[in-house]
This record gives C-alpha cells, sequence and structure tokens, in this order.
C-alpha cells in the first residue's frame, strides 16, 4: 500500500467524511447564522464555510491539497455545452482557473468520446479550505468531482440537480463493477482525464481501477494516474498539479510509479478493507483545523472583503 502518510495524516485530523455524491443537497435557503465570537479555536472549517463569494485577489492555491485555501477562485458556470454543476446548493463550484479550463476541456472532450457530456460534483468552496460537510481535500481549488453518470440531453431542473442520485457502478460484493452498470464509455471518459498532462491523480474506488487495468488494452501509461481511495463509487475525483501561479501550493508529496494493478490492488480487496467492522461506538465529530494551523496566507484570504 502507498498512501502517503501525510496525505492519510490531513485526513484523519480533518476528520471529513467522505464524499457523497449521491447526499441529496436541498432547496431551503442555507445561510448559515454567523458566529458571534471568533476565538483562536473556532475551527477554520466554520469560518470558510460561511463564506458565500471569492476575494478579489489574483488567483492563487495556498498549502496543501487538504490543508490550505484558495485566493480569487473562478466558478465553473452552472451550464456547459457538454456540463451541468449537481447540488448548487453546496456553492462548491469554484476553483483555480486552470481547474475550470481543465472542467471545461474534459467536457468536450467526452462528448466526442461518446459520453453526453459531464456532471460536476464539488470543486471548492468560494475561498477554499476546510468545509463543514464531506470531503478532507479540495480544500485549494485544484480537485473536482466527476458523477459517472453521463449528463442527460437536456438542462436539469434545480430539483433534480439536488435530489438526482449519481449511479453506482461497484457490485455488491465490492469485489469489481457491476456490469450492468459499467461500460467502455466510463473507461474513456477516466482515461482521457488522467491524459491531459494538467492532471496529476485521479482517485476511484479500487473495484473501478481494477476494470480500467482490465480494459485499458495496450496503452497503459495514464493508469500510474489513477489510485484507489476511500469512497469514490459513484464519482471520480480528478486533482490537477499546483498552478505555477501559486507558489505557496504544496505539491502532493511522493509521485508513485507504475500501473498499479494487480496485487497492488491486494490491500483494497483485503477482508479488513471490504468488511471493516462496526466500531464499538460511533466516531465523534472532530473539529479540524483552526487557522492558526492553516499557511498564514489563508488569513487574509479569509479576512478580505
Ligand atoms: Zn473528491
Amino acid at each position: 500500500m502507498r498512501i502517503s502518510a501525510r496525505l492519510l495524516l490531513i485526513l484523519l485530523l480533518a476528520g471529513a467524511a467522505p464524499a457523497l455524491a449521491q447526499d441529496p443537497g436541498t432547496l431551503e435557503d442555507k445561510t448559515l447564522p454567523p458566529i458571534e465570537h471568533v476565538t483562536p479555536s473556532t475551527p477554520a472549517k466554520e469560518l470558510f464555510g460561511r463564506k458565500t463569494k471569492p476575494d478579489a485577489a489574483v488567483p492563487r492555491s495556498i498549502g496543501f491539497y487538504s490543508h490550505g485555501c484558495l485566493a480569487g477562485a473562478v466558478a465553473l458556470p452552472i451550464n456547459g455545452p457538454t456540463w451541468q454543476v449537481m447540488r448548487l446548493s453546496r456553492n462548491r463550484n469554484w476553483g483555480h482557473p486552470l481547474l475550470v479550463q481543465l472542467l471545461e476541456r474534459l467536457a468536450d472532450k467526452a462528448k466526442k468520446l461518446g459520453w453526453n457530456g459531464l456532471l460536476v460534483g464539488d470543486m471548492s468552496q468560494p475561498r477554499g479550505g476546510p468545509m463543514l460537510t464531506g470531503h478532507a481535500s479540495h480544500q485549494i481549488g485544484l480537485d473536482a468531482d466527476i458523477w459517472l453518470t453521463p449528463m442527460p440531453d437536456r438542462k436539469l431542473s434545480r430539483e433534480e440537480r439536488e435530489f438526482t442520485s449519481a449511479t453506482m457502478v461497484v457490485r455488491e460484493d465490492r469485489l469489481d463493477v457491476d456490469p450492468s452498470v459499467w461500460t467502455h464509455a466510463h473507461t474513456e471518459v477516466i482515461r482521457s482525464a488522467a491524459e491531459d498532462p494538467a492532471v496529476e491523480r485521479i482517485f476511484v474506488n479500487a473495484a473501478i481501477k481494477k476494470a480500467l487495468c482490465r480494459d485499458a488494452g495496450s496503452d497503459r501509461a495514464w493508469l500510474g494516474k489513477v489510485r484507489p481511495w476511500w469512497g469514490h463509487d459513484y464519482h471520480f475525483h480528478v486533482r490537477i498539479f499546483c498552478p505555477p501561479d501559486s507558489p505557496q501550493c504544496e505539491p502532493q508529496p511522493i509521485p508513485e510509479t507504475g500501473e498499479g494493478c494487480g496485487h497492488e490492488l491486494d490491500y483494497w480487496f483485503s477482508d479488513g478493507v471490504l468488511h471493516p467492522g462496526v466500531p464499538a461506538e460511533p466516531p465523534k465529530p472532530r473539529p479540524g483545523p483552526t487557522m492558526a494551523s492553516l499557511p498564514a496566507a489563508c488569513r487574509q484570504v479569509l479576512m478580505a472583503r
């Protein structure tokens, strides 16, 4: 198993639940009440989670994917010729301009591969940072979730975008994909994302990785970028490299090599991972990092008008 120890640690410290693309949204006004007394121990997610607009700064990703924030975010338009944004109530269709450009490029390519268009899930909050729900990463505007469901041939309503479920592609025994759902177009759309030079890493469920290894054919170089991770049964997660305009962006620590197929997947199909058992008591929610533990520049991002 070659999970970055640092990433795992940050994930555990952040205490975030995995991103669940199928979690429904809401049509109600979700404006959170202001925090009356901000103290040094106020979790940063309570502060970033209340920001509804980006700052006006030059775009810049600050910190690590699961420990940072985003200046000068831009929004992916909620409707494009070959994509639609889902779960609008979350207000998470923000990113570094390079991420927005990547998604537009992938959506266009997907259409040419016979995938009707992309349904885009969470990107980042308007100023990035830790989130009140879901995701340890997605904090610096360089991560995006793409549903494993092609875009329908019509504009989805607000209700549909909140309540439609993404498609579960993993078989019930979790050892492979569900053959009644999985298509070659799934492989092609993930391959086209992995082959984009801006993309650093793609996270999928291990059963999906297994299917990609089987379907890839002789052209296999792209498989190395696609790595198993918990969750990701309903969507795949695309992560791009630190942008050249962001000197405070921390790259992914250890580049992994090889295809990551075959025995390298054994860990993910081991009994302890497939059947982790039920903890004696429910895990306590963790507060996550405070402003003092995030990169210092995130304070300006948070405070800017
Ligand atoms: Zn994600």
